[in-house]
């Protein structure tokens, strides 16, 4: 048995994996006092099933391996003292990988190269060239944090980025309700608004610099846009040369299915 961790800015899930399905254990909110308790919770799990390894996904900016910053997550110290390897990983990065292994499970193997969105609490990136995780020295793709314009304060501490605008901290800020509601509504013309043209821009300018088979996106709100809205507005700022296929993503796991991807090739692989 393997178990799939996802820390996400605002819930963590557990999920535990048999080498054929996957079986979501829990899920509880990323607060501090449950992140305290994380490797106890942990070590409990992997005494009851059984856990020969551990995949972690977090929101945050690890570099091998070692977290180095958590923007979404308040204070997010994390400390792990765990009884089975693990392996840490960016979640983005293990939301593309997932979705790149059940691609290419499917009939679509011919897809190498892939670029993942995903926006929930904040905005996370993963890209997945020739079927492995592209992380230059560690933190490659951290797209929230590209600067796009203004000064407006971002999770990190930056001015001006694109999660300062487009996220879901950002979003709820601006329209003062949840950001779900905001887009089924379509309140303030959400598509129309300025905050979706500077995400859109910054999506067509990445897909230019990768030229990926798909670009997906998922996160609890980038699993819910419109997908011919987004599609047709990426269109009109990518050269009409590329055709780069987008793909919504609706599976609240793969997060949790990457690290347990990761974690399988990474420690039992080596047995
Ligand atoms: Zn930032």
């Amino acid at each position: 048995m393997i178990l799939g961790v996802d820390i996400g800015g605002t819930k963590t899930m557990f999920v535990l994996y048999d080498h054929e399905s996957f079986k979501v254990l829990d899920t509880i909110r990323s607060s501090q006092e449950n992140l305290n308790i994380l490797s106890d919770k942990i070590n409990k799990i992997v005494e009851s099933y059984n856990i020969k390894a551990i995949g972690i996904g977090i929101a945050g900016w690890v570099r091998n391996g070692i977290l180095l910053k958590t923007p979404n997550i308040k204070d997010g110290s994390i400390r792990l003292n765990l009884t089975v390897p693990y392996i840490l990983e960016n979640d983005a990065n293990c939301f593309a990988y997932g979705v790149y292994n059940i691609l290419a499970k499917k009939d679509e193997s011919n897809i190498r190269n892939i670029v993942g969105i995903t926006v929930g609490t904040g905005i996370g990136c993963g890209i997945v060239i020739d079927g492995k995780i592209y992380r230059g020295k560690g933190l490659a793709g951290e797209l929230a944090h590209i600067t796009v314009e203004g000064e407006k304060n971002c999770s990190c501490g930056g001015k001006g980025h694109l999660e300062s605008y487009f996220s879901g901290w950002s979003l709820e800020e601006r329209f003062k309700k949840p950001v779900k509601e905001v887009m089924e509504e379509n309140i303030e013309g959400f598509y129309e608004s300025r905050e979706f043209d500077i995400f859109v821009k910054s999506i067509a300018n990445l897909v230019m610099i990768i030229d990926p088979d798909v670009i997906v996106f998922g996160g609890s709100i980038g699993m819910r846009f419109n997908k011919k809205i987004v599609e047709e507005r990426l269109k009109s700022y990518i050269l009409p040369e590329f055709d780069t296929k987008v793909i919504l993503f609706i599976d609240e796991d793969v997060v949790a299915k990457g690290a347990i991807f990761l974690a399988k090739e990474a420690i039992l692989s080596s047995d």
